[in-house]
């Protein structure tokens, strides 16, 4: 475990920013790290960041980092600050959708499957680029989603070239999309990568947001 203090310290010349990942953590242990200052939190699952939402305070900036379904968008449009796990086209309509009728726009980071693992969710490049055609033509429909930036997820080895090989993937990928697709939207700037267990390699690839749980809050059960 760590303290906040000190990973902010950390965090702190590199620029990069903290999700307090409270997936599974109470109101109470949430709390404790609010009145130490931390206000972003990232959850996983939409009925549970809907109750934290509900019961926390208001200037609290949450973010949902795992899966999202479709058909679940409509409860976090209201309030959702960043949605971390964008992994289809039909998805990104579907926020858009639900944004407009909020009258806001939704930031959003697209999702890149860079692990070995295929369980884990995310768009290959040509998806990406797909994404992106839709996004930039000039008659985009897609007026009420903001893309923000990419978000990764490691491979879970303790074969650490692998992970370092990984996150810089994903930060050619990020510059590929800004040098080719948005080179003029100064809102494309966020790199998403960096757990308990790696965010220390993510953060020497230029890791702008990491999402950490366990180290701060304990292992969950
Ligand atoms: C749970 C989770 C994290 C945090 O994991 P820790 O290993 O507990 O830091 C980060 N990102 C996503 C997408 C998660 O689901």
């Amino acid at each position: 475990m760590i303290q906040l203090p000190h990973l902010h310290q950390q965090l702190e010349t590199s620029g990069a920013r903290l999700v307090a990942v409270s997936k599974t953590k109470s109101v109470e242990e949430i709390l404790e790290l609010y009145h130490q200052g931390q206000r972003i939190f990232g959850e996983n699952k939409v009925q549970e960041l809907c109750d934290k939402f509900q019961a926390l305070p208001k200037d609290i900036e949450w973010h949902l980092i795992g899966h999202l379904q479709t058909n679940k968008v409509k409860y976090i449009a209201p309030f959702v600050h960043l949605i971390h796990s964008v992994d289809s086209l039909k998805l990104l309509f579907e926020i858009d959708k639900q944004a407009e009728k909020c009258e806001r726009v939704i930031p959003v980071l697209l999702q890149i499957h860079i692990a070995a693992e295929d369980t884990k969710f995310g768009l290959d490049r040509t998806e990406l680029v797909e994404v992106l055609e839709y996004y930039c033509s000039p008659s985009s429909p897609l007026q009420h989603v903001q893309i923000c930036g990419l978000m990764g997820m490691a491979t879970n080895t303790e074969d650490e070239q692998q992970i370092h090989r990984e996150f810089e993937t994903l930060r050619e990928l990020f510059q590929f999309v800004k040098s080719s697709y948005l080179i003029h939207r100064n809102d494309f700037k966020e790199l998403s990568m960096g757990m308990s267990g790696d965010y220390q390699i993510a953060l020497q690839h230029g890791s702008t947001l990491v999402r950490i749980g366990s180290l701060l809050f304990g292992s969950r059960s």
